[in-house]
């Protein structure tokens, strides 16, 4: 952690209530990663949202670039304070999906090999999901099959659009069929709208973290339950971060405007409702969205099995989210799943 970042006090380790605390989006960079961003940073002309932040996360002395790069110092220390007994890691957003294709490869594997060592040198506290670059979908395929039965790594990580498109889209579909083959979950995590959406979010720079993502995350979500590609991988298992990127508490809306047939709009017949595939093709994590209403809602609109603890360090701290959860008034049973349970059946996490 950098000096001049800021985290307030928690409460001490001894007065905390002792649980297994699995969290779920946590963000590493590896040198190969920051190099190939900083060189799109340094090409590109136009405005572009993600570049935007990648400038700022490639600088060394901006407030996050220590944390993303360092694995086994401050991360563990910070792990170790608060009480977190595991990172659940995968490489920041946006992964390698605005390189080439053959960069975006080789990058992946590179950091797929990294986060292998980092976890066979500390099994307890680290697990990991797999880069693949979407935009060469054959090389993804491969690499998703050596990340999981090579690198024993625990699922696939996409940081929502590939250049502009979804997973929904057919070209895209065996990269869906390898993950669903592997049965391992596929984590969508968010990135920038796409560039057709992003221009409306630019006032007041609402294309990031405080709406656009979500915007970008949960539609792209929608899409794959939409396009009916869930009837063809029914088994596939998807996580959101941030409590469902909104999904959930969309979903009466959703299912009343899908089944409205006064109006002939043109969309894939579908076998269930969409809040059917969302409580049975969907995990949420609280990934940022450290706030109790939120959670109760979505444990009763999704159920507490759905749902996953997560910090998204080091983009936010350990003892907000530690603090949140642990005081939420939910039963303690719900608090087990949410905090271990759910992420050790869905990841197959060693169990404590
Ligand atoms: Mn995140």
């Amino acid at each position: 952690m950098s000096p001049k970042h800021k985290t307030r006090p928690s409460k001490s380790k001894s007065k905390r209530k002792h649980y297994r605390r699995v969290a779920t989006e946590e963000a590493f960079s590896i040198p190969e990663q920051m190099d190939a961003q900083r060189e799109l940073v340094a090409t590109t002309q136009e405005y572009d949202p993600d570049l935007f932040l990648w400038k700022i996360q490639t600088d060394p002395s901006g407030p996050v670039y220590h944390n993303l790069l360092d694995l086994f110092e401050q991360r563990l220390r910070t792990m170790d304070e608060y009480d977190v007994d595991m990172h659940l890691l995968a490489l920041t957003s946006t992964g390698v999906q605005m390189m080439s294709p053959e960069k975006g490869t080789a990058v992946a594997a590179i950091g797929n090999d990294r986060l292998h060592d980092a976890i066979q040198r500390y099994p307890d506290r680290f697990a990991g999901l797999a880069t693949i670059a979407p935009q060469d979908p054959a090389g993804a395929v491969k690499e998703i099959e050596r990340a999981i039965t090579k690198l024993k790594l625990n699922g696939v990580m996409i940081n929502s659009h590939t250049n502009g498109e979804y997973l929904s889209e057919r070209k895209y579909w065996p990269i869906l069929e390898a993950i669903a083959a592997h049965k391992v979950p596929l984590y969508i995590h968010p990135r920038a709208p796409i560039p057709l959406m992003a221009k409306a979010f630019r006032t007041d720079h609402l294309e990031h973290a405080i709406w656009g993502y979500q915007a970008e995350t949960g539609l792209h979500g929608l899409r794959i339950i939409t396009s009916g590609v869930l009837d063809h991988f029914p088994g596939l298992q998807i996580v959101l971060g941030h409590m469902g990127e909104g999904i959930p508490y969309w979903l009466y809306r959703l299912d009343f405007m899908h089944g409205r047939v006064r109006i002939p709009f043109d969309r894939p017949k579908l076998k269930l409702t969409p809040s059917e595939y969302f409580k049975r093709n969907f995990y949420i994590t609280t990934s940022g969205m450290n706030w109790e209403p939120t959670l109760k809602f979505c444990i009763e609109a999704i159920g507490a099995d759905r749902i996953m603890w997560a910090v998204d360090y080091p983009y936010q701290d350990h003892p907000d989210a530690v603090d949140f959860l642990d005081a939420a008034r939910i039963s303690e049973k719900d608090k087990q799943k949410i905090y271990h349970e759910n992420a050790e059946r869905v990841f197959k996490l060693k169990k404590k």
